[in-house]
């Protein structure tokens, strides 16, 4: 069974795509393509190949025998920090491109908050020989400057969007804009779990293989397939969603989602789009955000790049609702503790985003039996600077 949307795009009342009309055809080419050419066996095989091969997949399934001792519990840990460009990220670019190969066009347009979607996203243009164009907030074009050659080596156009605040949705909107104004031959590379109807669900099916492989891998180092805990972090929630996947309709497997709390959830400087968010639209999809009374926006918080959202995927919203997941918040300063805690016991030093997933392990009461999978969205690389201005507290 696929947890999916109704045919109208909805995880009960979340989701939809609320888009200006000029959208209206590029979406419809979507919604009425995607689910045949993904599971055409032309597509399976290209995929799977291509994620083996290129990406490194199967991602290991760790486990961690020294932060299993400290929780009292069997903790692993789904490595998507070893997959190629250092995140789960790269399955959904490696779905898309070859999605957007497969509807004929040639020109990829993405958008990005920290760069880490348009570092993956221009790796698979590279790859596959497409055009590809970047928008991203002339904020933080300047400042996160390494990402920009990054993408630039790997030849993609950067333009930087200088609406707004000059960040991650006016990146977004400057996206839609381009889209509109090439219906034709451009595919838009959304980067995670958001956006309008079918962009979620797509993204949810590409990142599924996380929990497929986990199902398995679990099977060969306990004799069951499934564990008693799945814990991963939520920004859009794409790794979280992949990680979930296979197990939502396995009531028996507890789904703990953290979203960044930034300073504290009452602090004013936050992220927790759950813990402090209503439901409204944004980017396209009617979902839990953060804003104020009068619908504006409110900016989000997070010392963690990829976390810092105003909201969430709908069908996390979705599941939250239903009771099916448990959302958990961790600070800044308590995921900064779990990102040097794992560096020190295990010898991985994980993304600042995958320490929010790992800083909920001391609130959680574990059983001595308890499987646990922690999923490590990404490595630590491109946090060193972050790591490094905190040394001195935290070692
Ligand atoms: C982008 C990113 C995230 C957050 O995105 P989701 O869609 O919520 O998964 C988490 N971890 C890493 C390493 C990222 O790069």
């Amino acid at each position: 069974m696929k947890f999916t949307t109704d045919e109208h795009g909805y995880y009960g009342k979340f989701g939809g795509a609320y888009i200006p009309e000029l959208l209206y055809p590029n979406i419809k080419e979507l919604e009425d393509n995607y689910i045949r050419i993904i599971e055409s066996s032309d597509f399976q095989k290209e995929f799977i190949s291509l994620l083996k091969d290129y990406v490194g997949r199967p991602s290991p399934l760790t486990y961690a025998s020294r932060l299993s001792e400290k929780y009292n519990a069997h903790i692993y840990l789904k490595r998507e920090d070893l997959n190629h460009t250092g995140s789960h990220k790269v399955n959904n670019t490696i779905g898309q491109i070859l999605l957007a190969k497969a509807l004929g066009k040639k020109r990829i347009i993405a958008e990005t908050g920290a760069g880490q979607h348009g570092v993956a996203t221009a790796t698979v243009c590279a790859l596959m020989g497409m055009q590809c164009t970047v928008h991203m907030g002339e904020t933080d074009v300047k400042r996160q400057m390494p990402n920009v050659l990054r993408m630039k080596m790997l030849g993609a156009t950067v333009i930087p969007a200088m609406s707004g605040n000059r960040t991650l949705k006016d990146a977004g909107n400057e996206a839609f804009r381009d889209w509109i104004n090439n219906p034709t031959d451009t595919h838009y590379l959304l980067g995670s779990v958001v956006g309008p109807h079918p962009y979620p669900d797509m993204v949810a099916r590409f990142q599924a293989i996380i929990s497929e492989e986990i199902q398995w891998q679990l099977q060969e180092k306990t004799g069951k397939n499934l564990p008693d805990y799945v814990i991963a972090c939520i920004g859009g929630g794409s790794n979280a969603m992949g990680a979930f996947y296979h197990f939502i309709e396995h009531e028996s497997v507890q789904l703990i989602a953290v979203e960044a709390a930034g300073l504290g959830i009452h602090s004013g400087e936050t992220a927790a789009s759950i813990a402090k968010g209503t439901i409204g639209v944004i980017q396209g999809s009617k979902t839990m955000l953060m804003q104020t009374n009068d619908g504006q926006i409110i900016e989000p918080y997070s010392i963690s790049a990829g976390l810092d959202y105003p909201g969430i995927g709908p069908a996390h919203a979705y599941l939250h609702d239903i009771g099916r997941t448990k959302v958990l918040d961790a600070t800044d300063h308590e995921s900064l503790q779990a990102a040097f805690e794992l560096t020190r016991l295990e010898g991985i030093i994980p993304a600042i985003e995958s320490a929010h997933a790992l800083a909920a392990l001391p609130k959680i009461q574990f059983n001595a039996t308890d499987v646990v999978v922690v999923n490590i969205s990404g490595r630590g690389d491109k946090d060193m600077d972050t790591y490094i201005a905190h040394m001195d507290k935290y070692c």
